[in-house]
């Protein structure tokens, strides 16, 4: 699972804020016995991150079903609600998001779009478009890129968006 803060654009002053899961899922064979206050679905565990605001109702799914935000099905919908906190307003607060589209970190190049989770995301797509010699298998975390991003054509205008965009933050 992954569990490190989304990058999404404050709502109410336009600066990068963080979004936070309210549950942690991790599989039940990582853990000696259920933590308490820890609920078991299926074979994975859900702890309550911040219970004063958000607490576990298991979907209907019996089985762990894990939805991407506007993804139709039964299951828990990722990157929908949970925490932001935005340090230019000092807020930590509950709110709803919509994923993609409040990403922090998206581009678009002749009508391509690319989104980072966060910066170190970013960074790391950054990265991997500048590589001279880029590996084959491309991790799970850069195959999102479109592919036309990543041509000799079109690979210098998007590597100096994301420079841009990381230096200005
Ligand atoms: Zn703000």
């Amino acid at each position: 699972m992954q569990n490190d803060p989304l990058d999404v654009r404050c709502s109410a002053c336009g600066h990068v804020a963080q979004f936070f899961e309210p549950f942690r899922f991790t599989c039940v064979i990582r853990h000696q016995e259920i933590p308490e206050n820890a609920h078991s679905w299926g074979r994975v565990v859900v702890e309550e991150l911040f219970p004063d605001h958000f607490s576990w109702t298991q979907p209907d799914s019996p089985k762990p079903n894990f939805l991407q935000s506007d993804e139709p099905g039964v299951g828990y919908r990722l990157n929908h609600e949970g925490m932001v906190w935005c340090k230019g307003c000092k807020r930590f607060e509950p709110a709803t998001i919509n994923w993609p589209e409040d990403a922090y970190w998206q581009w678009t190049v002749r009508g391509h779009h690319l989104v980072a989770r966060n910066r170190a995301h970013a960074e790391l797509i950054l990265d991997f478009l500048q590589e001279k010699q880029r590996a084959p298998n491309r991790k799970p975390a850069l195959r999102g890129i479109p592919t036309p991003l990543l041509t000799r054509r079109l690979q210098p205008e998007i590597s100096a968006k994301l420079e841009s965009a990381l230096a200005a933050v």
